[in-house]
């Protein structure tokens, strides 16, 4: 395809991006940066650092995520007798506002291995997986790497290990976030294993960072917004250097429907309906697509015209397809305080300072007597879960099945609340795609502007559950040899609704591709998709620093399809 640009240079603005997360902010960034005009469309408002509070109540509150009477999605899942139910109360809403998802992160970041790019290659189809080699390789990626880390801020150490990813970097640009005293345990344990504990990599600032404060150790991060600015939200870390610039126009409660596209089969403008319920065209030179994966494929395969008369870049049937989430499952481990030292019980009882732990000592596993050849394995980390008060006295109520009140509900709650400390564990590993997990538009189910929602199939390999089941188990080991007085483990049997991505994966095939490999779409000049969507497979950890350098790269790619960095910036 050449770089011509046929679009009209009268448009409104240079680029116009759809989504301000994780996906967006390295575009509106970089673009910004380089001389050109972008607006941003999102159907969310903008909260900052003071509206993020505290308050379990108000971080689950509706007003950071679509309202699911507004606008929902359908799952389907399969049911023990080999069929598909349909939840039409499903939502994969993590973050509706400016920023998304990415003000409610844990900021896990880890980088992806060179082996992710290549698992055909490296470990050999699997039969019913649509498994599929990257058209870029690990190198490609790395610089881009270095760039979030040094851009939003990233704290870590980096730790010789087995399957340590090469780096240009020989550290992590800022010192590791402060360790509860959980982790010199965890780390002792671990050497009694032979195995190699890292300090966990985290979007979150454990030292000031252009103008952003670092953490204050709140405890309560995950799941909740962010009142210091340390944890690298698209807005915190990007969005707000854009708008600095007087280049980046965010524009609110504006909810994308549709992209029109003209008779060469470009986009030439985005509709959108404003709080009051008005369509609104905003015009273009370039179009990003950054709805999080559902969306961004729902709103393809919404914007029909002469040209793609399926949806945009549909013309072999590929948008929504290969969708995956994350394998894997988590574990807990709980220390009993009164068998404990009072010095150690004190010094567990701490809360702030993150565990900040993770393995990778099986992303590869090499293991004959539980898979007959090396198979990819997966991440474990170690962290507390984000504190839900209301939400634990909740299901505590609740013991094998019977309902507790009195006297024992009050013992147990003490018990949990203040006799005990519960420690977690994470597992991540591939979920394979496969021809039953897609999103599609549902027939029946409209939003409240009228328009079809996403349904979602979430069919997963046994494949999956194999390599986590095996991960899980390892966790439940670290446990046990970390003194636990219980531990145990689950793998998920349903979608991880926070860490969803592909339905638009790049390739160099447009017959099983939706993008090429600078993540434009394969059939429209003018149109990228940059959050998670591009990816054929999620790797074995989560994936936002992924999506983070990946659009990096992709503002790179768009810079020079515009010409060049703007002359008057010299
Ligand atoms: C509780 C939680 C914890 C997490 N922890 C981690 C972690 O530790 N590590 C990690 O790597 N990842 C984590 N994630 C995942 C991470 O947040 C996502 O990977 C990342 O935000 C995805 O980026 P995105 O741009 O695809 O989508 P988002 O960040 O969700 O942004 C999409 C934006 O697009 C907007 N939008 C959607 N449709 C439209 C439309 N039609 N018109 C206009 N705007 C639209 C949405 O409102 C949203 O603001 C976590 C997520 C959650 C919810
Ligand atoms: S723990 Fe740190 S990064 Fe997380 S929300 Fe609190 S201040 Fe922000």
């Amino acid at each position: 395809m050449s770089n011509a640009l046929q679009t009209n240079s009268n448009s409104q603005f240079d680029v116009c991006i759809v989504g301000s997360g994780a996906g967006a902010g390295p575009i509106a960034y970089e673009l910004t940066k380089a001389g050109f005009s972008v607006v941003v469309l999102e159907k969310g408002n903008w909260f900052t650092e003071e509206d993020f509070v505290k308050d379990e109540q108000l971080a689950r509150h509706r007003v950071f995520r679509s309202q699911i009477e507004d606008e929902r999605h359908v799952l389907e899942e399969p049911t023990v007798d080999g069929k598909w139910s349909s939840d039409t109360s499903a939502q994969f809403w993590g973050g509706n506002i400016v920023g998304g998802a990415s003000n409610f992160m844990s900021g896990y970041f880890h980088r992806l291995k060179p082996q992710d790019f290549r698992l055909v290659s490296e470990f050999g189809a699997i039969e019913g997986a649509n498994t599929v080699d990257w058209p870029i390789s690990y190198a490609d990626l790395e610089p881009y790497y270095a760039k979030v880390e040094q851009i939003v801020g990233v704290s870590g150490r980096v730790v010789q290990h087995p399957h340590l990813e090469p780096r240009s970097t020989p550290d992590y640009p800022l010192p590791p976030t402060a360790e509860h005293p959980i982790a010199a345990k965890f780390d002792l344990a671990c050497k009694s294993l032979k195995l190699h504990p890292l300090p966990m990599a985290r979007g979150i600032l454990s030292v000031p960072l252009n103008g952003r404060k670092s953490c204050e150790y709140s405890g309560y991060c995950g799941s909740y917004g962010c009142h210091s600015g340390a944890k690298a939200s698209s807005r915190a870390a990007l969005l707000n250097d854009a708008v600095a610039t007087g280049r980046c126009k965010i524009v609110t409660q504006a909810k994308v429907y549709r992209l029109n596209t003209n008779g060469a089969g470009e986009v030439s403008s985005a509709s959108y309906f404003d709080a009051r319920g008005k369509s609104i065209d905003i015009s273009a030179r370039l179009f990003v697509v950054a709805c999080y994966s559902i969306e961004s494929a729902r709103l393809l395969l919404a914007s029909k015209g002469e040209k793609h008369p399926n949806g945009i870049g549909n013309r072999y049937d590929q948008v929504g397809k290969n969708l995956h989430c994350c394998a894997g499952g988590t574990g807990h481990g709980v220390f009993k305080l009164d068998r404990l030292a009072p010095d150690v019980a004190s010094r567990l009882k701490i809360r702030g300072p993150f565990f900040n732990r993770a393995l990778q000592d099986w992303y590869v596993i090499h293991d004959k007597d539980a898979f007959d050849k090396p198979v990819k394995g997966g991440t474990l980390d170690f962290v507390f879960d984000p504190p839900s008060p209301t939400a634990e006295a909740n299901s505590l109520k609740w013991q094998r099945g019977n309902l507790l009140w009195g006297t024992p509900l009050k013992q147990r709650l003490k018990a949990h609340f203040t006799q005990s400390r519960d420690f977690k564990f994470e597992v991540f590993c591939d979920w394979l795609t496969n021809d039953e997990c897609y999103v599609s538009l549902d027939p029946d189910e409209k939003d409240k502007w009228g328009q079809a929602v996403a349904k979602v199939r979430a069919g997963f390999h046994p494949h999956d559950l194999k390599v986590a089941q095996y991960l899980v188990d390892k966790g439940v080991e670290v446990m046990k040899a970390m003194g636990a007085d219980e531990a145990w483990g689950n793998v998920f049997t349903s979608p991880t609704s926070n860490l969803v991505a592909g339905g638009c994966r790049f390739g160099d095939d447009p017959k099983i591709s939706v993008l090429d490999k600078n993540c434009r779409v394969h059939d429209c000049a003018n149109l990228y998709v940059s959050d998670g969507s591009f990816m054929p497979n999620g790797g074995s950890v989560t994936p936002t620093l992924t999506i983070y350098a990946n659009a990096f790269r992709v503002a790179d790619k768009m810079i020079e399809h515009l010409g060049g960095y703007r002359a008057e910036l010299g």
